[in-house]
C-alpha cells in the first residue's frame, strides 16, 4: 500500500538551471563622466567611498583619500560643510596630484552648498562632482532658488551632480503632499509605500528640474538611500524602471561590523544581479581603530564574487573542521590573501590579468585536492592523522608536494612564479 512516506518514481532528468552571466541584463543608462571615470552607459560598476576626516584638515584628508585610493576606491567623496572645508578642497586635490593620485574628488553639500561653491570658485573647479541632497538644499521658498543656484554652478563649471535623496532627510513638504494625495485614493497605499514614493519623487523631480534649468541628463546621477534591505531593493527597482539616469547604490547607515557588511551586500547583490547600479558605496561604520578602507574592500569583493569585476586574485578556503590539525591552514589562507592583495597594485601595472587568478587553500584531503584542482594554484594541507605533506596543484595538475616548516613561504613563491609565467608585463 502506498503510504505517506512512499518514495516517488524517478523523474526524467530535467534540463540544468543555467548559471546567470554577471551583468548580462545590465540596465544601460546615460553615461556620466566624473573626472576620468565613467559611470553608467555600460561602464563597469565603479567603487566609491567617503572620508571621515575634517575636510579642513588638509594633511589628514589627503592621507585618508590616498589610503582609500590605494585600497581601490575609484571615486572619493569628502564633506564640504563650511568655508574652511571649501577652501581646503583645491589644496587637497593639488597635493593628491603631486603624489600621482588622480582620483576624482566629490563634494558633499547640505544647506549651504550654493554659498560655498559661489564663494570658493577654486573649490567649485577642483571638485569632480557635486553631491546634492534635495531634502537638505534649503527650506520653504529658498529651496527652489538654492537648488537652481547649485545646478547653475554645475553648468558653469561643467560638473556632474549626484542628486541623492535620503530616507533620513526626506523632503517633508513633498511627503506631506503625497500623504494628502494618498488620503484621496479609493484604496490608499500604506504609509511606508507613500514615503518610498516621496523619496523616489524627490530624486526624479529634482533631476527633471535640473534638466529644465539646463544641466544635461548625461551629467546627472541619482540615488535614493534607505537603511532597510527590502525597502532599498523596492526603491531602486522603481527608480530604475522610471528613469534613464545613472544610479549610485548604497544602503545608508548600514551599521557596524558583520551586520553592516551583510545588510549592504544582501541589498546590493540583488540589485546588481538585476543589472541595476552604476556605482556603489558600502556605508560601514568602522570598528573603533579600524581602517576606513574596509568599505572599499567589501565593495570590491561584492563585485568580484558576483562576477561583475575582478580586482585581486580570490582565495577559496575551506572553513576548517575537526579534521584540521592546527590553525596553520587558517594562517596560510590569511597570508595568501594578504600577499596577493598587497602585490596587486604592482601586478595591476606589470602583470595585467593577475586579478583573475584563482587560489585555493584547503585543510585536508576530503575536499582539498578536488577544490585545489579547480583553482589556478591550490594547496591541500594535511588533516589530523594524514601524512605531513601538502600537495600543490597548478591548473589541475599535481606539481609538487611541500613539507616542513616553510610551506607558507614556498607556496607564496609558487604563486609569484605562476603570475610571472602567466601574465605578461604591459608595455608600461
Ligand atoms: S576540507 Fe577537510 S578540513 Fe576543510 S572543512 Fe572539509 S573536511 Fe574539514
Amino acid at each position: 500500500m502506498a503510504g505517506m512516506n512512499a518514495i516517488p518514481a524517478p523523474l526524467a532528468t530535467p534540463e540544468p538551471t543555467p548559471v546567470a552571466a554577471a551583468g548580462q541584463a545590465r540596465r544601460i543608462t546615460h553615461p556620466v563622466q566624473v573626472g576620468k571615470v565613467q559611470l553608467g552607459g555600460g561602464a563597469p560598476v565603479v567603487v566609491q567611498s567617503m572620508t571621515n576626516t575634517d575636510t579642513a584638515d588638509v594633511a589628514g584628508t589627503v592621507r585618508q583619500v590616498a589610503e582609500l585610493w590605494r585600497a581601490g576606491s575609484e571615486l572619493v567623496r569628502v564633506t564640504v560643510n563650511n568655508p574652511e572645508s571649501a577652501a581646503a578642497v583645491p589644496r587637497i586635490v593639488d597635493k593628491l596630484a603631486m603624489m600621482g593620485i588622480e582620483v576624482p574628488i566629490i563634494g558633499d553639500f547640505h544647506y549651504n552648498g550654493h554659498q560655498l561653491l559661489t564663494n570658493e570658485p577654486a573649490c567649485a573647479q577642483a571638485l569632480a562632482k557635486y553631491r546634492i541632497n534635495p531634502g537638505n538644499v534649503g527650506f520653504g521658498k529658498k529651496r527652489d532658488t538654492q537648488f537652481a543656484q547649485l545646478i547653475e554652478l554645475a553648468i558653469q563649471y561643467d560638473k556632474p551632480v549626484r542628486i541623492g535623496a535620503n530616507w533620513g532627510s526626506l523632503d517633508q513638504s513633498l511627503a506631506a503632499q503625497l500623504m494628502d494625495e494618498n488620503a484621496r485614493r479609493a484604496t490608499p497605499w500604506d504609509a511606508t509605500a507613500v514615503l518610498r514614493e516621496a523619496l523616489i519623487r524627490s530624486a526624479l523631480d529634482s533631476a527633471h528640474r535640473a534638466v529644465e534649468i539646463g544641466l544635461p541628463a548625461e551629467r546627472i546621477v541619482l540615488s535614493a538611500k534607505v537603511s532597510g534591505v527590502q525597502e532599498l531593493i523596492a526603491v531602486y527597482r522603481d527608480l530604475a524602471r522610471r528613469s534613464p539616469f545613472a544610479l549610485h547604490l548604497g544602503l545608508t547607515e548600514a551599521g557596524i561590523g558583520s551586520k553592516g557588511i551583510v545588510a549592504s551586500c544582501a541589498a546590493l547583490a540583488v540589485l546588481l544581479q538585476e543589472g541595476i547600479g552604476d556605482t556603489i558605496r558600502i556605508s560601514l561604520t568602522p570598528e573603533p581603530g579600524a581602517s576606513r578602507t574596509q568599505e572599499v574592500i567589501v565593495a570590491q569583493e561584492l563585485l568580484q564574487t558576483t562576477g561583475l569585476r575582478a580586482f585581486t586574485p580570490m582565495v577559496t578556503a575551506c572553513p576548517g573542521c575537526g579534521r584540521t590539525t592546527s590553525e596553520f591552514f587558517q594562517e596560510l589562507a590569511k597570508v595568501v590573501q594578504e600577499h596577493v592583495r598587497g602585490k596587486m597594485p604592482e601586478w595591476k601595472i606589470t602583470r595585467p590579468g593577475a586579478e583573475h587568478m584563482t587560489l585555493a587553500v584547503m585543510g585536508c584531503v576530503v575536499n582539498g585536492p578536488g577544490e585545489s584542482r579547480h583553482a589556478n594554484i591550490g594547496i591541500s594541507l594535511p588533516g589530523t592523522g594524514e601524512a605531513p605533506s601538502a600537495p600543490v596543484f597548478v591548473d589541475g595538475e599535481k606539481t609538487v608536494t611541500l613539507r616542513g616548516e616553510n610551506i607558507a613561504q614556498a607556496f607564496v613563491a609558487l604563486i609569484d612564479e605562476y603570475v610571472d609565467a602567466h601574465y605578461s608585463r604591459s608595455a608600461a
